[in-house]
């Protein structure tokens, strides 16, 4: 089933007691409920289901979570289901995106300013996957720098071939069997 979010919809109310109105204006219009539609509708999104707004163009327009999405279905669970599901993967990935931005932040370039030349961010990102957020030497996954295998000093570049991630102390025995 094809569950695509509604954008640009809104809910607003209009009138007041008995005469409440809900209007959902979307792009393509705007439906209409009558306050006891509305709070049979309320109720099956609290209980975590779905609720059917209104029907154009043989789509029909759900309301589920808090958001609305346009569905070709007419199976209110398979909705809820499919949009909890949708909410659920955006944010464990939201969350695996800021460890990493937190981490790539972190991880420092090789210590010593002068020879220090910016890991542009698409090979931090590469590197970062290709060594899974660990140091190459010791699987530490704290305390990560950007090491050029072969120093800028000798002649390496900043292409990811010679980039890997290393820990402090990994970096440090490098730096000092180099030396
Ligand atoms: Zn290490």
């Amino acid at each position: 089933m094809a569950l695509r979010r509604a954008g640009g919809t809104q809910l607003r109310k209009r009138g007041f007691w008995v005469f409440t109105e809900y209007r959902y204006e979307h792009p393509a219009g705007a439906f209409r409920l009558g306050s006891r539609r509305f709070a049979r509708a309320r109720r099956a999104v609290d209980e975590g289901g779905a609720a059917v707004i209104g029907r154009a163009d043989g789509r029909t327009l759900w309301w589920t979570g808090d958001a609305f999405y346009w569905a070709d279905d007419e199976d209110g669970e398979q909705v809820a289901l499919l949009a909890w599901d949708r909410r659920r993967r955006d944010s464990a990935r939201i969350e695996r995106l800021r460890k990493q931005r937190a981490h790539e932040g972190a991880a420092v370039e090789e210590a010593g300013g002068a020879r220090r030349e910016r890991v542009p961010p698409d090979v931090r990102t590469a590197v970062w996957f290709r060594d899974a957020g660990r140091c190459v030497e010791c699987g530490a996954e704290d305390d990560l720098q950007f090491d050029h295998v072969i120093p800028l000093a000798r002649g390496g570049g900043s292409a990811s071939a010679n980039v890997q991630l290393l820990c402090g102390d990994c970096n440090r025995l490098k730096s000092d069997s180099l030396a």
